[in-house]
């Protein structure tokens, strides 16, 4: 027994009107097995507009992926914790993306090449598959972009857009120093998510060397309290991932700026 080719061309053009064009095929597909294993109507529909809800997730979490602006795409599944197994509880706790939607932060600390960014990425490209947004940036394309939207008087606009997106990561912080104005708006930055919507940090700086990077310790230190009052801070150790096995342990000029608190 097979659908009459009338209620097919129906299906299709309802699916259509939809905008759900995948019912059509999971529709037809889908019958023969509900006839085969005698599911109910109820199991029926539902399997079919599972099929169709799956396939929006999945081109929604590309989308989002795309849109991100990650330098590359990278997994936690292809990081090598065998590298870092001080940090792989917490990075699998973290992973279930709970502390997006209580507004959390993640900042971690380590020296070049030891996997930030890598990790970094791959929780954010969890946070897209879940249905948050996510936009990455380093921190010195923050500066530019807040800089931006402060000279066309745009500040206030551009920060309540940017609370639309429930993940912000600021990479290297530490890697080029602010000047005092820009220190000013990454602090209007970070204290306008505060307790709203997560940020992710990374820097080759203990904390203890941010009041450089922001020309000020008073504004270093007030961002870092409310970075880190809702935080996990995990701190990456070890040489670089991207010189193993070169017979070089780690560059001697790195090693006394990224360890002086270990
Ligand atoms: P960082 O941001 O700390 O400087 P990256 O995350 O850019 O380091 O890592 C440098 C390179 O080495 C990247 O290509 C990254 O994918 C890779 N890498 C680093 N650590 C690991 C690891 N433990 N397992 C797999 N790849 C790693
Ligand atoms: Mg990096």
């Amino acid at each position: 027994m097979t659908s009459s080719d009338d209620t097919m061309k129906q299906l299709r053009y309802l699916a259509g009107a939809l905008k759900a064009p995948r019912i059509t095929e999971a529709a037809g597909r889908l019958a023969e097995q509900a006839r085969d294993a005698n599911w109910t109507h109820e199991d029926y529909l539902a399997a079919v507009l599972e099929r169709e809800v799956s396939a929006r997730n999945a081109s929604g979490a590309r989308l989002r992926i795309r849109a991100a602006g990650f330098p590359a795409v990278k997994t936690l599944e292809d990081f090598d914790f065998d590298a870092q197994p001080a940090i792989r509880q917490q990075i699998a706790a973290l992973a279930s993306g709970a502390f997006l939607t209580e507004a959390r932060n993640i900042v971690l600390l380590g020296p070049p090449g030891t996997g930030k960014t890598h990790i970094v990425t791959g929780l954010a490209v969890k946070a897209c598959q879940a249905g948050h947004r996510v936009l990455f940036a380093t921190a010195t394309d923050w500066v530019t972009r807040l800089t931006d939207a402060h000279r066309h008087g745009l500040l206030p606009r551009e920060l309540a857009r940017l609370r639309r997106y429930g993940l912000i990561i600021v990479d290297e912080v530490g890697y080029l120093p602010f000047e005092q104005d820009a220190a000013n708006l990454f602090f209007q930055l970070v204290s306008s998510r505060y307790e709203h919507a997560s940020l992710i940090l990374t820097s080759n700086l203990p904390f203890s060397g941010w009041g450089g990077v922001f020309g000020d310790q008073a504004v270093a230190a007030a961002m870092i309290d409310r970075i880190v009052h809702h935080a996990d801070v995990l701190t990456l150790k070890g040489a670089s991932y991207r010189l193993r096995g070169r017979g070089i342990d780690s560059l001697p000029s790195i090693r006394t700026t990224a360890e002086p608190d270990s």
